[in-house]
């Protein structure tokens, strides 16, 4: 992508709306723009890493099994009042009334839309386990929207939900889906610990959040030392290692969310214990037969019998993520992508475009890069070095090539680290292979 051509809007002021780093960062680097409160519009830049992240989390579900499908943003009311939360989901859901009357409502999540889909459609314990999900926009009318995209109105989601016949087959899908968010959250260059959070009216231990923690974190938590000082983004995560045994090692560590809390262990960790604020950027929860009593969807048993299908939800806020990985990766020049989610890998940057000898290397650079399949921003506008470099610094770009008249006298270029700051002068020919090898 030429930048010449490209819609980056960017913001060189701090806007005086945003109240944190990530907020004023996509707001400076063109990566969104607000619609009205709590909903954003997704320019190009932000745009792509949005679908980038998506992809990611796509992946990794799709790897344990979990099969991809798209539900609608509206739902019919009639489902939520089968399960008693049409009222009680309270001022957050948006209500809506189509031209017949009928009260429908933009989902906020979708555990009775799966439910009525799967209840019509299995009638088997042959046909359990299932994992499916999807993902798609959702709305919440937040009493305070804030922070740009990590408490917006409308955010997207990645929903999965489980189906089985017993608690041993629930247990089963959550510990999958629990190896997948560590996976994902690796992947995409994060350290995100998972807490026991409230697991609602069934009880028991099996909900976790998975925070990243960080200052502007909304949720206050505790946990255990051991837990922030271990290397998420290196843990091997093998698909053949014991997958309960890895779960319980980090589960049996104290880690808890605000309600979660309890004074009495937190009092026997002594100096072990760390008490941090969090963002949540995924949730697992395992509510047995919440729904399927409520909604009957019923299997048959290799008995005979009738059971009600056991059933867990899984979310992670791909569209927090965007705002999440910046709170965890920037400095005060701007952004610092992980290269797994970074819009571009290379900013290609033209020191003095109209010179015949930069132009010519810049091209020939564009497109050894583009045929190697590296993603690359060229910037080929005129206009003043600092201003160039300022700007590539606050999109946060893994990598910058900086091509100058000097440096090109001796056939050099000049390769620069977004996350060290390190630069190396370099040959053309040296530079190229680095990038592309
Ligand atoms: P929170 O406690 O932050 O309000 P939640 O517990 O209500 O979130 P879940 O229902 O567990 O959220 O939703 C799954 C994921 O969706 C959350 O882990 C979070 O990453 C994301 N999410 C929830 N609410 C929002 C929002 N208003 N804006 C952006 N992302 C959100
Ligand atoms: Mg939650």
């Amino acid at each position: 992508m030429r930048l010449s051509e490209y819609f980056l809007p960017t913001i060189k002021e701090t806007p005086t709306e945003a109240q944190i780093v990530s907020h004023r960062l996509m707001l400076r680097a063109g990566m969104v723009r607000q619609s009205s409160a709590g909903i954003y519009s997704w320019l190009p830049m932000g745009f792509r890493v949005l679908k980038k992240i998506e992809q990611i989390v796509r992946e990794e579900q799709d790897a344990i099994g979990c099969q991809e499908m798209l539900m609608p943003t509206i739902q019919p009311a009639d489902l939520w009042r089968e399960s008693d939360r049409y009222d009680a989901y309270g001022p957050e859901m948006l209500r809506i009334t189509d031209r017949h009357d009928r009260d429908m409502l933009y989902g906020p999540t979708n555990e009775e839309q799966i439910t009525d889909i799967f209840r019509g459609a299995v009638r088997s314990y042959r046909d359990l386990p299932r994992l499916l999900y999807h993902i798609q926009w959702k709305f919440r009318d937040e009493v305070r929207p804030r922070f740009g995209v990590m408490r917006g109105r409308e955010f997207l989601m990645k929903d999965a939900y489980s189906f089985d016949l017993d608690f041993a087959g629930a247990k089963h899908s959550y510990n999958k889906m629990f190896i997948a968010y560590l996976r994902t959250f690796q992947r995409l260059g994060l350290s995100a610990i998972p807490m026991a959070a409230e697991s609602g009216p069934i009880g028991g231990d099996m909900s976790h959040e998975f925070l990243i923690l960080a200052d502007t974190g909304e949720s206050e938590i505790a946990c255990h030392k051991d837990l922030v000082a271990m290397d998420w983004e290196s843990m091997s995560l093998e698909s053949d290692s014991d997958m309960d045994t890895l779960v319980s090692s980090l589960t049996d560590y104290y880690a808890a969310t605000d309600e979660q809390r309890d004074p009495q262990a937190e009092g026997k960790l002594g100096d072990d214990l760390i008490v941090a604020r969090g963002i949540e950027v995924g949730h697992i929860f395992y509510f047995g037969t919440k729904y399927s009593e409520a909604m009957n969807a019923i299997v048959t048993g290799p008995d005979g019998q009738d059971v009600a299908v056991e059933m867990g939800s899984y979310g992670i806020g791909v569209s927090r993520l965007v705002g999440a990985i910046i709170e965890a990766s920037h400095d005060d020049n701007g952004i610092i992508w992980p290269p797994s989610v970074a819009p571009f890998t290379v900013g290609l940057i033209n020191l003095k475009a109209g010179d015949d000898a930069c132009d010519k290397a810049c091209e020939g650079i564009y497109e050894s890069l583009q045929t190697a399949g590296v993603e690359v921003l060229y910037d080929d506008r005129t206009g003043r070095a600092g201003v160039k470099f300022a700007e590539m610094d606050l999109i946060g770009l893994p990598w910058q090539l900086v091509v100058g008249p000097r440096g090109l006298k001796e056939g050099k270029v000049e390769l620069k680290e977004r996350r060290s700051g390190e630069r190396q002068e370099l040959s053309l020919e040296a530079a190229l292979n680095g990038l592309t090898g």
